[in-house]
């Protein structure tokens, strides 16, 4: 599959990221696993190195070649090691290449001393060099372009060693066919390797990025439904419910307490001179204190019961689960509370008194209305009887 994003190219002769952000991310999402297959790599290559080693010395015996020889398989394997216990510290050293690039540059300096030192395998030391720049990009994890520079810096070297060692141009040209082709084959099979891998990145950061855009556009409409809802069943001036929301929830709670044989109370309160508290303060105080009473009653009642706006200033309150009685104590309780706690505005301290209007609902299939008629009544009676009461229908 092609990657989609023009952010996600991948360069053709590199096989990395054009974008270094987005290279460097990869990187760093990689370096873990990388780390871990080169330090796979580079202990193989230490023990051939020590392995091939103890075979210097039946042909050379104890001396100055076979300590040189010896001196730099040592070196080599000591700086295989440093770097092995490095990655664990910074496996970034990894994905950057540039200590394992500089140890493999080092590790074909000991094929050209050999070279020299070991004439009885010199053709050998050319075919192993061979293998060694193929081994490298096939199993040593390191940057196309930095494989490639190990590849030059080899095969250049082994060319001139042979130059050095008096061969002529046929040679030459030979050995850089036998040192060339794996270099060849190993770039572009490096470079496909990465390349691919890098798509599989690529591909994987679009989906996990579709995937996150959809979560969000989830939670956003998850978040606006709600918002419908609380705009669909609420009054916006108190946030208590609307005469749809609660008609509907007194149908409900009605028919449970019916099954349930329970009482269930219905009130209607009006705020008590309202218009004076409007004409004397203005209309933004009339509004706080409307929504000063919402506040009062939704935390003065009970979480099953309903609170309503009806109209203006007046409110309608449903109470579940209650006979009568106590429902004027309870309706009481709200009056004496907010005849008590005056709105503390700017302009003062303004005290607020309301009338209501109490009626039990009866069982059967009595409407919303029937009830609020009646307890309008109650309320009606209430002001005439000189307000902030309670009043039975
Ligand atoms: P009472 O009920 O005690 O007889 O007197 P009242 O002055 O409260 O009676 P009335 O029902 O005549 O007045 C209600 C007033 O409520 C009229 C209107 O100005 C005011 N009102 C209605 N809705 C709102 C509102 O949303 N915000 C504000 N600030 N005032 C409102
Ligand atoms: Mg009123
Ligand atoms: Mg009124």
């Amino acid at each position: 599959m092609e990657t989609t994003q023009p952010k996600y190219q991948i360069s053709a002769w590199r096989g990395e990221f054009s974008d270094p952000h987005i290279e460097q991310a990869y990187r760093r999402y990689t370096e873990a696993v990388t780390a871990r297959s080169l330090r796979r790599g580079l202990i193989v290559w230490m023990v051939l190195l020590l392995l091939f080693g103890l075979l210097d010395y039946p042909v050379l015996g104890s001396s100055v070649d076979f300590a040189i020889l010896a001196g730099l398989r040592l070196a080599t394997v000591a700086a295989l090691l440093t770097l092995v216990f490095q990655l664990k510290r910074k496996p970034s050293l990894a994905t950057d290449g540039y200590a394992v690039t500089a140890i493999e540059i080092f590790g074909f300096v000991l094929f050209f001393f050999m070279y020299f030192i070991r004439h009885d395998i010199v053709s050998w030391v050319i075919g192993v060099a061979a293998m060694m720049i193929l081994s490298l990009y096939v199993f040593i994890p390191n940057r196309v372009y930095l494989s490639t520079t190990t590849a030059v810096f080899g095969t250049s070297g082994m060319l001139y060693c042979v130059w050095l060692n008096g061969f002529g141009a046929a040679e030459l040209i030979g050995l850089l066919f036998i040192l060339a082709l794996p270099a060849v084959v190993g770039f572009f099979f490096t470079l496909r390797f990465q390349a691919g891998q890098r798509q599989q990145y690529a591909l994987f950061q679009q989906v996990t990025s579709i995937n996150r855009n959809l979560q969000d556009e989830i939670k956003r409409r998850e978040a606006l439904e709600e918002e419908l809802k609380r705009q669909a069943t609420t009054d916006p001036l108190t946030g208590l419910f609307n005469r749809r929301q609660y008609e509907m929830l007194f149908n409900r709670e009605r028919e449970r307490c019916n099954r349930q044989h329970k009482y269930i109370c219905l009130c209607v309160a009006d705020l008590d001179h309202f218009k004076r508290i409007n004409d004397t303060y203005g209309h933004d105080i009339g509004d706080q204190a409307l929504r000063h009473t919402a506040d009062l009653f939704t935390n003065l009642l009970r979480q099953s019961d309903v609170v309503g706006r009806f109209g203006g200033e007046e409110f309608v309150l449903i109470l579940p689960d209650t006979d009568l009685e106590q429902a004027v104590a309870v309706i009481n309780r709200l009056r004496q509370e907010l005849e008590e706690t005056p709105l503390r505005s700017a302009v003062g301290d303004i005290k607020l008194t309301a009338t209501f209007g109490v009626t039990q609902v009866f069982t059967g299939d009595e409407a919303i209305e029937a009830a609020i008629k009646r307890a309008d009544q109650g309320l009606y009676e209430g002001k005439g009887a000189g307000r902030n009461r309670v009043m039975t229908a």
